[in-house]
């Protein structure tokens, strides 16, 4: 008999988890507005809001945390972190800040003004929210067959070449940097390929363009260029991250996501200028440069982090969860992004709830059933998320409306990922009966799906 696939782990510490009925959830998510962001987190028994921040630290990184240089200036900690990303990226600059969107927020302090352009693959919601803020836009240069969920392919996170070649011919004067997310979580935790990120890099270069990643999930992307790239089946993932980097002039990073950490990020870069010009803001807005809005245990924690999670077996233990939850979903007919993301498995909305029009917000439907379901929170990635056009203040209904259950890493067993399938299933079968959808009672200017507060309709 062939051994089967397990966990790179065992469990030695465990949080319980509650039940609750389907009445007192009614009234729970009555209570939140309809939006999953505002219930409280033991009224959920699953939770797949998001992967950010909610990883299970290893034992190596719990005894990182007792290790911690609190000195307010020059730490250990600090420097044990700086060289691990330096190994890890090639990058010799390193700001630390207190998570990704703070690295966006100093980063493009330095490099924005208002009326540019940032073209890239999907923007995440909080850098759109940094470069729209700003009064700038982000433009988006996916590749199109990232919008059809239905058909497989090995990189839909990719950049659209054509597409960005276009935008930086027509608009070059006003193109301070070109970003590129990896994973593009925007759209389905889906990969970038390494000779896309090559391609972005030549062409960038041509327009005298500089490229940053928005790196949250580089290792999960590594991990897809080993597994589906020809030439790089035989390289290790840190290997393959040293290569992507290569293409990159800085990054900025969620530690929260592939370091395994629950707080932390940083900016880094072989830029001199940048991190120069990045230092001032950092002190402003994130606090001095050896510790940017971090304890000194939690970056001994984030060095380790990304040290484990640079290793394939912690990647694949990890990526063949997501793709269990897929072949479930398969089992049972329910349409998701194909193929299952790195981080995240996003289910098609108007594809499941068909008779839910789009101004009722299909995703955000489905999320509500879930929970209601089985006390699942998911997360709505489509039209709430999408916000408002900037100038026209329409609904933006032209991107992908999905639930993303997205996974935390070592949290949840299997057992767990069954529940969610069946609950999921449940809701599925009666797909029928659900006619109607939500409307808005109030929403925030920018990144409401936070905060927004829904009615059910009908
Ligand atoms: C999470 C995330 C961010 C923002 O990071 P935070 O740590 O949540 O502030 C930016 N980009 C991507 C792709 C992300 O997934």
């Amino acid at each position: 008999m062939e051994i089967p696939f397990a966990e790179s782990y065992k469990i030695k510490m465990v949080e319980p988890v509650r039940k609750s009925t389907r009445e007192q959830r009614e009234q729970w998510l009555k209570e939140a507005h309809y939006n999953v962001f505002q219930l409280k987190a033991e009224q959920v028994y699953i939770d797949l809001l998001t992967d950010s921040g909610t990883g299970a630290m290893s034992d190596r990184q719990w005894a990182a945390m007792m290790l911690g240089d609190e000195s307010y200036a020059g730490a250990t900690s600090f420097y044990k972190m700086k060289d691990t990303i330096t190994q890890i990226t090639g990058f010799e600059y390193v700001l630390p800040t207190h998570q990704g969107r703070a690295a966006e927020n100093v980063l493009f302090s330095v490099l924005l003004k208002e009326g540019d352009r940032v073209p890239g693959n999907s923007h995440f919601d909080t850098t759109k929210g940094h470069i729209e803020s700003r009064r700038a836009f982000a433009i988006d240069c996916t590749v199109d067959i990232a919008k059809d969920t239905q058909l497989e392919a090995p990189f839909k996170g990719n950049v659209d070449i054509a597409k960005l070649e276009k935008e930086l011919a027509e608009n070059h004067a006003i193109i301070p940097f070109v970003i590129v997310t990896v994973t593009n979580n925007t759209a389905g935790g889906q990969p970038v390929s390494m000779r896309n990120l090559r391609e972005v890099a030549a062409l960038s270069k041509k327009f005298n363009k500089k490229v940053v990643f928005d790196s949250a999930r580089f290792a999960e992307n590594a991990y897809f260029i080993k597994m589906r790239e020809e030439g790089y089946k035989d390289k290790s993932i840190k290997e393959i991250c040293r290569e992507m980097f290569q293409y990159a002039d800085a990054m900025t990073m969620s530690a929260k996501k592939d370091a395994i950490v629950n707080m932390g990020g940083f900016i880094a870069t072989n830029r001199q200028d940048w991190y120069d010009a990045a230092k001032v803001k950092g002190i402003v807005y994130e606090g001095y440069l050896t510790y940017g809005g971090m304890n000194g245990r939690d970056m001994n924690a984030l060095a380790v982090g990304l040290e484990e999670n640079t290793e394939f077996e912690t990647l694949e233990t990890r990526i063949k969860q997501v793709e269990y939850l897929a072949q479930k979903l398969d089992e049972y007919g329910i349409p998701y992004q194909r193929p299952a993301g790195g981080h995240a498995i996003f289910v098609d909305a108007p594809k499941t709830l068909t008779h839910v029009p789009k101004e009722e917000f299909p995703a955000q439907m489905l999320t509500i059933e879930l929970y209601l379901e089985a006390g699942i929170r998911g997360c709505e990635i489509g039209y709430l998320l999408a916000d408002r056009d900037p100038i026209t203040r329409e609904n933006r209904f032209d991107g992908l409306d999905l639930l993303r259950l997205a996974i935390p890493r070592r949290v949840y067993t299997n057992n767990h990922i069954d529940v969610v399938a069946a609950a999921l299933k449940n809701v599925f079968d009666r797909r029928e009966s659900v006619t109607h959808g939500v409307k808005i009672v109030w929403e925030a200017e920018l990144m409401r799906h936070f905060t927004v507060e829904l009615e059910p309709i009908g």
